[in-house]
């Protein structure tokens, strides 16, 4: 496309009337563009791997609503269930069978989520399981590592100082200090610093809460030993660990990064791919401990809309797609993506990473191998707004912001990554020249 073409008036106008009601315009903060610069664009339509926004441009997307959309847009199976179970009514409030559907076909693939509880978001799965944690053991402390993100639960708005963990401070205006204070936060990928936590606090803590593979500082895969590492250290104190899979669930495999990566936890939170693009998220896994939800147990957690008739059909449908076949095809397609980028980085002459786990993946600009969130930041931040920029010109969507995956889905296709890759190309040539001028 020449970058001179795209139009975005509809867009800047939408905007401005949205900003009126809206905070900033948005309903979750990174869609407002801030850390880009620039109009968010207002989405009209996605088909398979294509959004057109209200100005009719139409872009390769790579945020895939930020992960649930492992299918591509509209897929016609989803849609399919989405309207059946709609005209069934699209919620009662009681069981229904979809649950059980669901919920067997979760377990078959993760066959450590032996029970599990359907929540509405990944916010919800992540909170929740920390508090049948902390009912379970007695314990009140958490371990949580930097630049991990759960959700945006009080207790988990929490990252580090540097260096040695330390007692987690609030992210957020509006968490007292008393709501993380039992957060203890870790460097990521650093066992060593798990082990000291654990030296002094181990008998207070409740549980382990980790991403397996982490996505919210860019994609940054476990370092080797790391995940087992948290399996003994947890077992030796007594202390739960707990995947959130919310990403990851079915994304890095059909079984997880807890199948991917063959280590166990106690409790996983899943979401995104499990909803099918509706709302539905899940915590699960050992029995014993789900025994402890009410009502069979005291851990309170409830929902009016968990378990949502629509969000169960859509997350059915979805897993009905993911067939061995599915996955060798995302491998694939995202292994060129991976090519392709470095190919035209290094062409350009410009140092980047590329951390790639299955269909999701990240790149920074920087010559340091990125395995934690303190050398994600390190990364050229401006110089990526420059490329996200040059790339909607060019027909593709990434994530407004630096530190977040690109998702792959099982509808991009050949041509779609060869185009994204060629537009990449041009668009980092464009934003090095427009550092050099
Ligand atoms: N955990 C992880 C790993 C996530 O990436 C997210 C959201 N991106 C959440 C939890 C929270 O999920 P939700 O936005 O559905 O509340």
């Amino acid at each position: 496309m020449n970058p001179s073409m795209r139009r975005i008036g509809r867009s800047e106008a939408l905007i401005a009337r949205a900003q009126q009601r809206l905070p900033a315009g948005v309903n979750s903060p990174v869609r407002a563009f801030r850390a880009v610069g620039g109009v968010p664009l207002f989405i009209r339509e996605g088909r398979g791997a294509v959004i057109t926004d209200v100005d009719g441009n139409r872009y390769i997307d790579y945020v895939c609503s930020w992960g649930p959309l492992i299918l591509g847009h509209a897929h016609p199976a989803v849609v399919a269930a989405v309207q059946q179970a709609a005209a069934r009514g699209t919620t009662y409030g009681a069981p229904h069978e979809g649950e059980i559907l669901l919920a067997e076909r979760v377990a078959e693939r993760m066959p450590a989520m032996q029970m599990m509880r359907f929540v509405s978001s990944g916010t919800e799965a992540t909170m929740s399981a920390l508090r049948l944690a902390r009912g379970v053991t007695g314990r009140s402390k958490i371990v949580k590592f930097d630049g991990c993100y759960h959700g945006h639960a009080d207790a988990l708005l929490a990252r580090a100082g540097s260096g040695v963990a330390t007692f987690g401070l609030p992210d957020s205006a509006g968490v007292p200090s008393e709501m993380t204070a039992h957060t203890l936060v870790a460097p990521h990928n650093d066992l060593e610093a798990v082990r000291r936590i654990f030296e002094t606090s181990g008998e207070q803590i409740a549980a382990i809460i980790v991403e397996p593979v982490a996505g919210n500082m860019g994609v940054v895969p476990p370092a080797p030993g790391f995940l087992e590492g948290l399996r003994e250290i947890a077992t030796a104190h007594g202390a739960l660990l707990i995947f959130d899979e919310v990403i990851t669930g079915f994304r890095v495999g059909p079984g997880g990064a807890t199948e991917r990566y063959g280590v166990t936890p106690d409790l996983i939170c899943i979401g995104k791919i499990v909803g099918g693009g509706l709302p539905a998220a899940a915590y699960g896994g050992r029995r014993d401990l789900m025994e402890h939800v009410a009502p069979l147990g005291p851990v309170y957690q409830a929902g009016t809309l968990s378990g949502n008739p629509l969000a169960m059909a859509a997350g059915l449908a979805t897993l009905d797609q993911l067939t061995p076949a599915a996955y060798d095809r995302l491998e694939e397609r995202s292994a060129a993506l991976e090519r392709g980028l470095l190919d035209a980085a290094r062409s350009v002459g410009v140092p980047m990473q590329l951390n790639r786990v299955g269909s999701m993946l990240s790149f920074f600009f920087t010559d340091r191998p990125v395995t934690n969130t303190a050398i994600a930041a390190t990364a050229d931040r401006a110089r990526y707004a420059r490329l996200f920029h040059g790339l909607l010109d060019r027909g593709v969507y990434l994530a407004p912001s630096a530190l977040e995956a690109a998702f792959v889905s099982t509808e991009h296709s050949e041509e779609q990554i060869a185009a994204t890759v060629e537009a990449f190309g041009a668009a980092l040539a464009d934003a090095v020249r427009a550092e050099g001028g």
